[in-house]
Parts: C-alpha cells; structure tokens; sequence
C-alpha cells in the first residue's frame, strides 16, 4: 500500500499521488481535514458528555449523491497538514477532554494516519481511536491498522448492489462490505461499554433511504448475524440536501412510518443491541458548516 500507485482502497485507482495525479476520491499525499472539534452528536457512546473528539478528512472514496457532508467529501473544502500537525490535533482533543479521537472518512489517507497514530500514541495518546467509515474498505489497508483502533464505526448502506451502483458509482458495494465487517470484527471483538462510554468494538451504521425499506430490512436481516458480537445503529436522518432529477425518490424525507416499519423488524430478528432516532434528525443544522475551518 503507497501513494505513488495508489490502491489503498478498492477503487486501486493506481494513480501516483507523490507527483500530483488525482485518483477518484481526489485526495492530495498530505493528510487534508476540514475540521476537528468536540462532536455531540455521535451515538450517545461515543458522545458521551463531552463530545468526540472528531476530525473530518476532505475528500472520499464513496462520494454518495446523497451525502451530507458533500462540501468535503466532494467539494473536498480543507486544508492539508503534516502527520506531526495531526499528532498534535489528536493530542489537543484529548486535552480538551474528548473521549475519543474520530477519524471520519479517513481511507484515503491510511498509510499516513497510521504514522500519525504511532507518533501521537508515543507522544501521550490514550483515547481510545474510533475508525468512522463508509464501510468500502479494502481488508488489507485495514489490516495494516490493526492494534491502533479500538471501535470500528463503519456505515453498511445497501444490501442490493444495484442501489451501490446508482448511488455510489461502485458494482461490489455488498461483497466489499462485508468482508471489511469481518476484519472489523476480528480485530476488536465484542463491544466494551465502560462507564457508558465504548472502550472497543464495532458499531455498525445503516441509514434509512426515502422509500427504500426493502432493502434496509435485507441489510438488517444481514447485520442480524453478527448481532452478538456489535451494536448496530438505525438512523433516521437522512437529509435531502442536493435535489437530483435523476433519482426523484431521494428529494423526500424518510416517513415515520417506514422508519418505524425497520425498528419493528429488527425487534423481531431479535436485535437489542441497538441505537436508534428520536425527534427530528433531519435537520440541515446538524451538519456541521464546513466553509470555515474550525479547530475545537
Ligand atoms: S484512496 Fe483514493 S486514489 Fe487511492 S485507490 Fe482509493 S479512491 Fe483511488
């Protein structure tokens, strides 16, 4: 795994990011944030009660056409720094009382984070690492983090791969995925909850599309084989940010009643290990405003 052929991620787009080409998630060979600050809205875990201490990457390998942190997974607005600045950031959340440190869309920038960790670690880092990702992640990029995160926070969106291929740009979505999961799982084992707070473990992430409850219920059904060993994570939330022509379905909000409809089906797979939503989530002001960068 190296930037001047680049395969960290399974789009090996083998692109040599050491002379400047650009790969599909049009990350630069610097690590480049958008932002890092105490983050209140994760589940009530990672939260805690003074925050996450989050750090946003700039650019994505997924680049969904509904995400909602399009300014930076997209529109990549941020600013690069050096593993040392990176350290230094991991280590000014944890004085700033974070519980954690979360890494969010970090895939594009493995090698380098993984330099970063080790340096922050011997510099004094102790909060336990979460690893918060779109789940389209190649096991042995992750592989080559293990030991150094301690919860894995990776979204599962589809089931059917023909919902990967319109919405995401990518055929294997579901294999992909999965597999990831898997070494997720292998490397931290079962969730550890201490004084309300994750100490280790996977906590994995579906989002309820508009009028797409079919395929939530396959994913769920899936998730519900490992329901022993994660806690899984059904949100709401979804917010039609960019209104697309193409996909008409995406422009609404998600029903109570569908939503309603995928808790009740998990109660009956027998999930209890599970986060969902309250109240209004689908508010644009809960995504955080990227066009200014902010440090805590
Ligand atoms: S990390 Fe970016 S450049 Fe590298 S393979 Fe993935 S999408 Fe392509």
């Amino acid at each position: 795994m190296n930037l001047d052929s680049c395969n960290i991620c399974p789009r090996n787009c083998k692109v040599n990011r050491n002379k400047g080409e650009l790969g599909f998630c049009m990350a630069p060979n610097k690590i480049k944030i958008a932002r890092y600050s105490l983050h209140k809205w994760e589940e009530p875990c990672i939260s805690g009660k003074n925050g996450s201490g989050t750090i946003f990457f700039s650019c994505c390998n997924l680049r969904c056409l509904f995400c909602q942190n399009y300014d930076i997974s997209t529109n990549n607005i941020g600013k690069e720094i050096t593993i040392e600045e990176f350290a230094d950031i991991c280590l000014e959340l944890q004085k700033n009382k974070a519980h954690n440190i979360n890494l969010v869309t970090p895939t594009p920038y493995i090698p380098l984070i993984k330099e970063g960790l080790i340096l922050a670690k011997e510099k004094g880092l102790k909060i336990p690492i979460v690893y918060n990702t779109s789940g389209y992640e190649k096991v042995e990029s992750l592989k080559d983090l293990d030991g150094l995160i301690d919860v894995y926070l990776p979204d599962f969106k589809y089931y059917d791969n023909r919902l990967g291929e319109k919405f995401s740009n990518i055929k294997n979505y579901f294999e992909i995925s999965k597999d990831a999961l898997e070494e997720m799982i292998r490397q931290t084992g079962k969730v550890v909850i201490k004084n309300s707070l994750i100490q280790k473990g996977v906590i994995v992430r579906h989002l309820l599309l508009p009028k797409h409850v079919i395929d939530s219920k396959n994913v769920i059904k899936f998730l519900s084989k490992y329901k022993d060993k994660i806690y899984i994570s059904i949100m709401n939330q979804y917010t039609p940010i960019r209104k697309t022509e193409k996909y008409k379905e995406l422009n609404n909000i998600v029903e109570e009643d569908e939503y309603d409809e995928l808790i009740n089906y998990a109660c009956d797979l027998g999930i209890t290990k599970a986060f969902i939503q309250e109240g209004e989530t689908c508010k644009e002001s809960f995504i955080p405003d990227f066009n200014e960068f902010r440090g805590i």
